[in-house]
């Protein structure tokens, strides 16, 4: 747990830290585990090797499982199905063995009045001197065959002795722990036990009882008791219940503090929406805006106008014209004599809203500045200093917008393309650049029902449901190696049609020196393959100005064959290029693969996409099956949560900040909303958790660790 911590945006003031935390620095929880009855030193190292050096990390390690010891079957009933099967029975006879140097075996013959069964033991080498024949044990373990015996063996994972003039061990429900070498569960659940009997007096609730019992929840004590040690079904379930509502609480307060706030605050002001500016903009368009685009600029339009900051959300497939709706919206901003911000995650992106602003606001008489990592310092001076100064502006930039020290001097609206690409405290973070400005968050990937409720349930939508006119979707094909002179001869063919093509080479990390060298291999080979073609390259490891220099060119049909890593996974619009063609595609990602092929069919006229692959796993199968088949980004998300599961599909940026203990997005879908039921009915009353009852509230959720220290500062 990360202590000393806080948001110092999420609350006004901040509780002083001697009250009631569940862990102060001078609570008995504190207790180092080595210090405990029976926690001799190497019980202490492999505990430690598990995270566990306190009592407090002890109570917080939860079982993974539970074995039930009450109405043991007997042999004869056990069932095959079970995950985790427990017998009491007695040994018949034992013998050991050793496999190869490493793994100790122990065999043995076990009997109850209904039949035998044989059981095993790896490497629990220790348990050689303690099992004897004619010795009852409750052991509990996995089902298996065994190929040698032709018959079911129990592998077993915890032993107990039933001594004959000693007290039984338990029959109850017992956890089962995740484990480290040379640690057994007798001895984890000996530990856990003694933490429970002699410090569960000493766990704070955070949580004031008024609340728990509205929202009917048990303690904190309560709970901890029944998740290590359940008492009965019913206990259990409430242990159980807690702990998920608890994890949810956690993870959604400070977003609905932030919400609360927002709601509070009346922001930036009302911007201007119906000026000349957007007009002329409008009749400068070489196209008309479809009912979509011009929908959804009237939702962003009541938005903009009322006095609380717009807070909204723009669903619009691949190439569905979602960068001219965000330029009304900055026009907007402008109109009003205010700042307007778009920020794009890649710098290829960023500059191409740069060039687009300069062909389509210039003329407007708007000015516009380009703001990204590395810059050189006389530009980068005379940009920041433009930010400062109090004039309307439109900034284009990368995530370094985010990073930079610097205020936004007069911010009317933010607006983040690509939003997926960025966490959700980076788009707070944003906000912070001005006061409470109107926010804007542009998607082609469409974000999961369950996500939504949990992660943008502070945000309105709309949806760009309609592509422009003339749009054909793209006609896919997929092919193994062995095509690629087939795939070459056609890209070939739709060049001398005056056509353009990406080559797209898969490049896991910027720095996987192999991969980057069968993409400029390829490239290398292209060219010889093609000579009167020119064939540019593009990757992340390329200076600023070379990539620049081979996006310009490839714009303006100065390169026909563009071979690039996913770099141009996101954005980029250059409608003459008509065919995409993607290498090795069995190591892509769904939404990436469903991205990349949105790079076409962007302007009138038949698109082509190649996939060129040997899938070998089911998974990479099912993806390429589902691009085959759709070219819906609805259904491709849908078709990638299923085969990838909610966790993942938040990018890594979004997912290191939802670390849920015990709850599942999906499943507990019941419980979240009434989480967010409890949160609001929280913060309706104590906005600033400032009230005496709920100190602890506000302490933990400033120090929770599942808030990463990166969005602290
Ligand atoms: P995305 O939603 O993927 O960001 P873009 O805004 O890049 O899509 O638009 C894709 C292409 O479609 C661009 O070349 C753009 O100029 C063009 N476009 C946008 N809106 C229309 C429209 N209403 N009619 C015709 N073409 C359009
Ligand atoms: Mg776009």
């Amino acid at each position: 747990m990360k202590k000393d911590v806080y948001i110092p945006y999420l609350l006004d003031s901040i509780p002083t830290y001697d009250t009631v935390f569940r862990v102060t620095t001078n609570s008995p929880l504190l207790t180092p585990i080595e210090s405990l009855k029976g926690v001799g030193k190497e019980t202490a190292n492999q505990l430690a090797r598990l995270q566990l050096t306190t009592v407090n990390d002890m109570l917080e390690f939860w079982p993974r499982e539970y074995e039930d010891r009450r109405n043991l079957p007997t042999i004869q009933a056990i069932s095959k199905t079970e995950a985790i099967v427990t017998l009491k029975a007695r040994i018949e006879s034992l013998s050991t063995k050793q496999a190869g140097n490493k793994t100790h075996i122990l065999k043995a013959k076990l009997a109850d009045q209904t039949g035998e069964i044989e059981a095993v033991w790896f490497n629990q080498s220790f348990l050689k001197k303690v099992l004897k024949p004619g010795l009852t044990v409750i052991v509990s373990g996995k089902l298996e065959w065994n190929k040698f015996s032709q018959g079911m063996q129990l592998s077993v994972q915890s032993t107990d002795v039933c001594y004959p003039n000693q007290e039984s061990p338990s029959e109850k429900i017992m956890p089962i722990y995740p484990l480290t070498q040379g640690l057994y569960q007798k001895k984890i659940r000996q530990v856990s036990q003694n933490c429970l009997s002699q410090f569960n007096k000493w766990i704070q609730d955070p949580l004031p009882e008024a609340f728990r019992t509205r929202f009917n929840l048990i303690s904190r004590q309560e709970m901890i008791e029944n998740i290590h040690f359940p008492n009965d079904e019913a206990r259990f379930k409430n242990a159980k219940y807690r702990a998920i509502f608890e994890d949810l609480f956690w993870f959604q307060l400070p977003y609905f503090i932030r919400k609360t706030k927002k709601q509070n605050h009346l922001g930036t002001g009302a911007l201007r929406t119906d000026g000349p500016l957007i007009k002329a903009y409008l009749e400068h368009l070489p196209y008309v805006l479809t009912n979509a685009q011009k929908r959804v600029i009237n939702d962003i339009k009541e938005d903009a106008q009322g006095r609380t900051p717009m807070n909204r959300l723009i669903q619009g497939d691949v190439g569905s014209g979602k960068t001219d709706v965000a330029m009304v919206a900055l026009l907007m901003a402008i109109e009003s004599g205010k700042k307007g911000v778009l920020l794009a995650p890649t710098e290829i992106l960023a500059e191409q809203h740069m060039i687009k602003c300069q062909e389509r606001l210039a003329p407007l008489g708007i000015k516009t500045v380009l703001l990204k990592g590395k810059m050189k310092a006389k530009e980068k001076k005379e940009t920041l200093e433009a930010i400062q100064s109090e004039g309307p502006l439109v900034i284009v930039g990368t995530h370094a917008i985010i990073e930079g020290p610097v205020k936004i001097v007069n911010l009317g609206l933010v607006i983040i393309d690509e939003q997926h690409r960025f966490g959700v405290m980076q788009r707070m973070k944003l906000q912070k650049k001005g006061d409470f400005p109107h926010s804007l968050f542009m998607t082609a990937t469409p974000i999961p029902r369950t996500l939504l409720l949990a992660c943008y349930g502070d945000l309105d939508q709309s949806v760009i449901d309609e592509m422009p006119p003339g749009r054909t979707p793209p006609r896919t094909y997929f092919g193994k190696e062995d095509k690629w002179d087939k795939v070459m001869a056609f890209c070939q063919n739709q060049i001398a049609n005056t056509h353009q093509v990406y080559i797209v080479y898969p490049l896991v990390e910027e720095s996987e020196k192999i991969d980057l060298r069968s993409a400029v291999d390829g490239w290398e080979r292209l060219q010889i393959r093609f000579p009167d073609i020119k064939v540019g390259i593009l990757h992340g490891k390329m200076k600023s100005e070379e990539k620049q220099d081979v996006m310009s060119k490839f714009r303006k049909n100065e390169i026909q064959i563009l071979v690039a890593t996913t770099v141009i996974e996101v954005g980029v619009d250059v409608p003459n290029a008509n065919t995409m063609v993607i290498r090795h595609a069995e190591r892509f990602g769904l939404s990436q693969l469903h991205q990349l092929r949105g790079r076409i069919g962007r302007g009138p006229g038949s698109c082509f996409c190649f996939l060129v692959a040997d899938p070998k796993t089911e998974t990479s199968n099912r993806r390429i099956k589902a691009l085959l088949n759709s070219s819906d980004g609805f259904k491709i998300a849908e078709e990638d949560l299923q085969i990838r599961g909610p966790g993942e599909m938040l990018g890594t940026q979004q997912a290191g900040e939802i670390q849920l203990k015990v709850a599942d997005l999906d499943r507990d879908q019941s419980v979240l909303k009434e989480v967010q039921k409890a949160i609001q009915m929280l913060l309706a009353s104590d906005p600033n958790l400032t009230h005496p009852d709920h100190q602890a509230i506000a302490i933990e959720c400033q120090t929770h660790n599942r808030i990463t220290e990166s969005v602290i500062n």
